[in-house]
């Protein structure tokens, strides 16, 4: 790999270089770019995107990319177009002459919806667009977008990568040469870049990523088999669970299923009251930390896409599940449960 090496050395940090080189080869990139945090990440890939160009994005994308596209960019006339995902297997009718990039997240931040990848970089690259896939749930560990068929991965690295919810930081994979020349002209330019602490927090988290990701998988789909037996509510949203209407695509395309579980309480109030009442699951924003956490992402991570037309439901809740013990953490989400189960 020569990841980090075509980055200017004038503007390079040996940390930073590090990093870009390690994260490069846990996606099977040949360029590896590191920024200051997802969204950063984020910012400079629009710049790919010039306005009057279109971009399709899966439309429960994360909060925060949907508050940049909808209030930063598409004020300055670039066009952005939400599918959901389940109508991605006729994605090509979504896309025109005009479509420079096709963005989606698998499994999707909050709802767990699963994109067939292959799929959608073969329709993306019909209509002369790239696909960019948001691997922040999955983690290079479970699935690697380039191989199949993706042009640029991106990365939340406050999240599974960096692992102990201590660091903010971003990053891009790509294998196009001519993408990543610009990329790395972007990241110096417009300068999102991380310091050499914050790579090096990165650097510490991924050499636990492998153990740290069974885990969560472990724990997630215990959890997520309790709450669909046990646990008295609507539905449980898990690409794990034979129930998950993409699981069978899941499985095909991902090595295990991830730490992320949502599920739909009974309604908003059960959902604003259980969160309130587990201990071990903190409520808290962010993900992929080795410390369970609890949130309503209505109120919480995707309250930005409130109006949207494909707005977080109400009592949808999200739970990033984290490494301690599974019995704990069932212990913890029974006796937030019990209440609801008592007036049910
Ligand atoms: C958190 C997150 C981001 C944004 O990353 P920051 O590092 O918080 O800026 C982007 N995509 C997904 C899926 C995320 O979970």
């Amino acid at each position: 790999s020569n990841a980090g090496k075509t980055a200017s050395s004038v503007n390079a940090n040996p940390t930073r270089t590090a990093l870009q080189q390690a994260l490069a080869s846990l996606e099977g990139a040949d360029h590896g770019i590191a920024f200051s945090s997802g969204l950063g990440a984020t910012t400079t890939l629009m710049h790919l995107v010039d306005p009057g160009q279109r971009v399709v994005l899966i439309a429960d994308v994360y909060g925060g990319v949907y508050r940049m596209t909808s209030q930063v960019y598409e004020p300055k006339g670039y066009l952005f177009d939400y599918v959901p995902a389940a109508e991605f297997p006729n994605l090509r009718h979504h896309l025109d002459d005009n479509t420079r990039m096709v963005w989606i997240e698998s499994p999707s931040n909050p709802l767990l919806n699963v994109v067939d990848i292959r799929a959608a970089a073969d329709a993306a690259h019909d209509a002369g667009a790239i696909l960019v896939v948001d691997n922040t749930f999955a983690t290079p560990y479970l699935q690697q977008p380039l191989e199949l068929g993706a042009d640029v991965v991106v990365h939340s690295t406050t999240k599974y990568l960096g692992g102990h919810s201590d660091t903010v930081g971003g990053f891009i994979a790509t294998n196009d040469p001519t993408i990543a020349e610009r990329l790395y002209f972007l990241q110096k330019s417009l300068g999102a870049v991380p310091g050499p602490f914050d790579s090096w927090l990165v650097l510490r988290g991924i050499k636990t990523l492998a153990v740290r990701m069974r885990q969560h998988c472990d724990n997630a789909m215990q959890v997520a088999l309790w709450l669909e037996r046990r646990g008295n509510v609507e539905r449980v949203l898990y690409p794990g669970l034979p129930s998950h209407p993409n699981h069978a695509l899941a499985a095909r395309q991902m090595r295990d299923f991830g730490g992320m579980v949502s599920f739909l309480a009974h309604s908003e109030e059960e959902a604003l009251a259980l969160v309130a009442r587990t201990k071990l699951f903190k409520l808290a924003e962010s993900l992929g930390g080795v410390e369970s956490l609890i949130e309503v992402p209505a109120r919480m991570t995707h309250a930005s896409t409130a109006t949207a037309p494909f707005a977080a439901p109400p009592n949808l809740v999200r739970l990033s599940v984290g490494i301690e013990s599974v019995t704990d953490l069932i212990a913890d989400l029974e006796h937030a449960l019990v209440p609801a189960a008592g007036t049910a």
